[in-house]
C-alpha cells in the first residue's frame, strides 16, 4: 500500500468502509465494483485528505488500463493496429486489412461479433460454436439484421429510374453506355444494403434494350448524314434484328449496327473497370458483384454477352485479369451447345475466356433440378447464381424466379468433428453410426434454431434500414413499403441455408477412408447429405419458409474448424494434419484423382444441395493452350447433370515485363523473382482473389495442396 506524506488516518478510512457497507446493505441491486470506487473517490474528495484522493483516482485508472488490457477486444485491437494477427487482418481475402480503412472495418467488426456472442445470440448456439460444431458466418452482420445477398432487378431499376436515398434520382438511361455505367452505380449502392455479394440474373436480358436505344440514336444521326430521310420510320421498328431497315436505308443501318457494337464494348469495358475499382464497400473493398448471361439469342442480348467477354479476356488497364464481375455463363442446349445452335459462338468464346481469365463459370440450366423451374418464356426462371455459388429459385409463396430474392442468411455444420466424435479415429473397432445420426439430428436443429433466431432480428428491421433496397424494390417489393414498416414479410422471399463444411475429413474419421476412395463410403457421404436436404425439406413445410442444403463456400471456415479440431483431438492423419478442412461435399484437393473421375463423383451432390454448389477441377498452365480439351471437360461435366461448374488454372502475371502465363519462382521473360511484382490470381470459394499474399496461412495451405487433375 502507498502512503502519502501527511500518513494513514485510520479513522476516515473505517468512516468511509462503514459508509459503503451500509449503503449496499441497503440497496437491493448488485453494486459494481466501478460504483463503489466512485463513493470512495467521492468521500475522499470531500474530505480533507485531497492528497489520498488524487492517490487514489491515479491507482483507479491503472487498475483498469490493466483489466482493459487482459481484455480479449483490447488485444484484438492490439492486433488490428500492429497487422500482426492474421487471423483478423486476413480473415476476407477480398479486404485490404493492412489499410486505415480496413482497420477501422476490423474494429467494427470485432466489437460487433462480441457484442452478439456475449448479448444477442442464444446461449444454446454459443455452446455449440465455440465446441465447434457450428459456424455462423457474417457474425459481425448478426446483431444489426443484415441479410446476405441478392438478385438485383436490373430490369426494373434500369426503366424505372432509382433513388439514392435522400441525395437524388437518376433517370432511365436512353444507350447502352448510360445503362452499363448505372448498372456498376446499383451495384455499388444495393452492397451497402447486405453483407454478402449482389447479382445479376439475367444480364443480356435486361441490358438488350438499351442496346436497342443506341442503335435508334446511331440509326437517326446517320439518316441525317447519309440523306436517307426519304421514308418514316418509327421508333418500335428501329431495332437491330429488322430486317427491312437494311434495305430501305442500308448507309444508315450499317452505321448505326457497326457504332452501337463499338459503344457497348466500350460500355461494358467502363462497366468492368468501375466494378474492380469502385472502392466503396467499408474497409476498402470493392462491391462483390457477379454476372450471369448467355441465353438471350437476340442481336441485342448477344452483343452485350459478347462486349463482356471480350472487355474480360482484355482486362484492366494493364491487361490485368479483372476479379469483379464474377462471369457466369449459362449452358443450354437448342440455345448455346452446339454447331448451329444461335448462341454457340458466345458458349466458345466463355470457353476461351475461362481457359485465359478463370471466368466465366458455367451454370447447367439442362440440369434436372434446374429445368424443372424453367420457362422459355421468363428468362428469369433460367437458373443463375451468385458469385459464391448461392442458388435461389425455388419458392413456396408462388411462382419460381430469381430477381428481386436472396439468400437471407445460412449457417454452417462442421460435419469432422461429428466424424471425428463417433468414428474409429476415436479408437473404436467400428463407427458409432447411430450415436453419429443422433447428434447430427441435434446439431441440425441448433442450427435451424440459429438461422430462426436470426431471421427474426432481420425481418425486425425497418425498411428504412437498407434504405437503397427496399425504396428502389431491388428486394421484391420493397417500394411498397413505408419506411418504418418492418421488412419480415418481403424477406421471407428469400431463403435460409443449412450449410456443411468438410464431409471428405467426417468420412475419413468415421471410416478411414474419405468418398474418393471407396464406393461404400461415397454411398453413406451422399446419404449423409440426402439427409440433411430432408431436413430442410422437413423444415420449410414445418416453418413455411423456404430452407434449403447448401454446400459452404468456406473462406475463413475451413481453416476456423481446422483449427478447432486440432486443438481439441491433436493432428489426426488425413482428418486434422491439414490447416484446412475440405470445402463442402469435395474430394480433397490433394488428393489425386482424374479430372472425369472427380466430376463423376461429386456432380451426384449438386442436385442435393438446393441452396447452391460448385465443382472445380484443377488443371495446369496449359489449360489456356488448349481449349478443345477445356470444352470438354466442361460439357462432360453438364451432361453429368452438374449445377455449377468451373476450371481452376494458375493465371500468373509478372508485373515487370507484363509476362502472362505460368510463373514458377522467377519470370521466364525477364527473370523477375520479385514475389511483389508477381500477381497471382486463384480462385477461393468462387471469388477470384488478386494476390496470393491476401490469403491467410489456411487458404495459402489449401492452394499448396492443390494437385492437377488429367
Ligand atoms: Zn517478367
Amino acid at each position: 500500500m502507498r502512503v502519502t506524506e501527511p500518513g494513514i488516518d485510520n479513522e476516515l478510512a473505517e468512516k468511509i468502509a462503514l459508509k459503503i457497507y451500509q449503503q449496499t446493505d441497503k440497496n437491493t441491486e448488485q453494486v459494481s465494483v466501478e460504483g463503489i470506487q466512485d463513493s470512495i473517490e467521492k468521500d475522499l474528495m470531500m474530505s480533507s485528505r485531497k492528497d489520498v484522493a488524487k492517490e487514489f483516482i491515479k491507482y483507479r485508472q491503472k487498475r483498469t488500463e490493466e483489466r482493459l488490457k487482459q481484455s480479449e477486444l483490447f488485444k484484438i485491437g492490439e492486433g488490428i493496429i500492429s497487422g500482426e494477427n492474421e487471423e483478423v487482418t486476413k480473415e476476407n481475402a477480398n479486404l485490404n486489412g493492412e489499410s486505415f480503412s480496413g482497420k477501422m472495418n476490423r474494429f467494427g467488426s470485432e466489437y460487433s461479433k462480441m457484442y452478439a456472442r456475449n448479448v444477442i445470440l442464444p446461449k444454446r448456439l454459443v455452446k455449440a460454436i465455440d465446441e465447434g460444431y457450428v459456424y455462423v458466418h457474417d457474425l459481425d452482420h448478426y446483431a444489426v439484421g443484415t441479410h446476405n445477398c441478392l438478385f438485383i432487378p436490373f430490369e426494373k431499376l434500369l426503366a424505372n429510374g432509382f433513388y439514392v436515398s435522400d441525395k437524388g434520382s437518376v433517370r432511365t438511361p436512353n444507350s447502352i453506355m448510360t445503362a452499363m455505367a448505372q448498372v456498376a452505380i446499383i451495384f455499388q449502392c444495393q452492397q451497402n444494403s447486405q453483407f454478402g455479394g449482389c447479382g445479376a440474373a439475367k444480364f443480356d436480358w435486361d441490358l438488350a434494350p438499351y442496346v436497342t436505344k443506341s442503335f435508334r440514336k446511331h440509326f437517326r444521326k446517320g439518316q441525317m448524314y447519309f440523306g436517307e430521310t426519304y421514308a418514316d420510320v418509327k421508333d418500335s421498328e428501329l431495332y437491330i434484328d429488322n430486317n427491312c431497315l437494311l434495305q430501305a436505308f442500308p448507309k444508315s443501318y450499317t452505321y448505326a449496327r457497326e457504332e452501337t457494337e463499338i459503344e457497348t464494348k466500350q460500355a461494358a469495358e467502363s462497366m468492368i473497370h468501375n466494378l474492380n475499382t469502385m472502392a466503396s464497400r467499408a474497409g476498402g473493398q470493392v462491391p462483390f458483384t457477379s454476372i450471369t448471361f448467355g441465353l438471350c439469342t437476340s442481336t441485342e442480348g448477344r452483343m452485350v454477352s459478347n462486349a463482356i467477354l471480350e472487355a474480360s479476356m482484355k482486362g484492366l488497364g494493364h491487361s490485368e485479369t479483372a476479379i469483379f464481375p464474377q462471369l457466369i455463363f449459362q449452358c443450354k442446349q437448342g440455345i448455346n451447345q452446339s454447331e448451329k445452335e444461335p448462341n454457340y459462338d458466345l458458349f466458345l468464346k466463355a470457353i476461351e475466356c475461362s481457359s485465359k481469365r478463370l471466368f466465366p463459370n458455367f451454370v447447367n440450366v439442362d440440369a434436372d433440378f434446374n429445368l424443372q423451374y424453367y420457362d422459355p418464356a421468363d428468362s428469369d426462371t433460367a437458373i443463375a447464381t451468385m458469385g459464391c455459388r448461392t442458388r435461389v429459385i425455388s419458392n413456396r409463396f408462388g411462382k419460381a424466379y430469381q430477381s428481386g430474392r436472396g439468400n437471407i442468411s445460412f449457417n454452417s455444420i462442421n460435419l469432422t468433428k461429428l466424424g471425428i466424435e463417433y468414428g474409429i479415429v476415436n479408437g473404436r473397432t467400428e463407427p458409432d453410426i447411430d450415436e453419429f445420426w443422433d447428434k447430427l439430428d441435434e446439431v441440425l436443429d441448433i442450427t435451424l434454431d440459429g438461422l430462426l433466431h436470426r431471421y427474426d432480428i432481420q425481418g425486425n428491421q425497418p425498411a428504412k434500414a437498407s434504405d437503397f433496397m427496399m425504396q428502389n424494390g431491388s428486394w421484391i417489393d420493397g417500394e411498397k413499403l413505408k419506411p418504418n414498416q418492418k421488412v419480415k414479410d418481403l424477406l421471407k422471399m428469400g431463403s435460409i441455408s443449412i450449410g456443411f463444411v468438410g464431409l471428405a475429413e467426417c468420412l475419413k474419421a468415421l471410416f478411414g477412408k474419405h468418398h474418393g476412395e471407396d464406393e461404400d463410403v461415397w454411398d453413406f457421404g451422399k446419404g449423409l447429405i440426402q439427409y440433411i436436404r430432408s431436413y430442410c425439406d422437413r423444415k420449410s413445410d414445418e416453418y413455411d419458409m423456404n430452407i434449403t442444403c447448401f454446400a459452404t463456400p468456406a473462406e475463413s471456415l475451413a481453416g476456423n474448424f481446422a483449427k478447432v479440431l486440432q486443438k481439441q483431438y491433436g493432428k489426426i492423419e488425413g482428418v486434422t494434419n491439414r490447416d484446412y478442412l475440405t470445402n463442402s461435399f469435395h474430394i480433397p484437393v490433394y488428393y489425386d484423382i482424374a479430372a472425369y473421375k472427380k466430376i463423376d463423383l461429386e456432380a451426384p451432390f449438386h442436385k442435393l444441395t438446393n441452396a447452391g454448389h460448385i465443382s472445380y477441377v484443377e488443371l495446369d498452365g496449359n489449360a489456356r493452350n488448349n481449349q478443345e480439351a477445356f470444352k470438354r471437360i466442361v460439357q462432360y461435366a453438364l451432361s453429368k447433370n452438374m449445377g455449377y461448374f468451373s476450371i481452376n488454372h494458375p493465371v500468373d502475371k509478372c508485373m515487370t515485363c507484363n509476362f502472362d502465363g505460368v510463373i514458377n519462382n522467377d519470370c521466364p521473360l525477364c527473370g523477375e523473382d520479385n514475389e511483389n511484382n508477381i500477381s497471382r490470381i486463384r480462385r477461393v470459394t468462387g471469388y477470384l482473389v488478386g494476390n496470393l499474399n491476401r490469403f491467410n496461412a489456411a487458404k495459402r495451405a489449401e492452394e499448396q495442396d492443390r494437385v492437377r487433375h488429367t
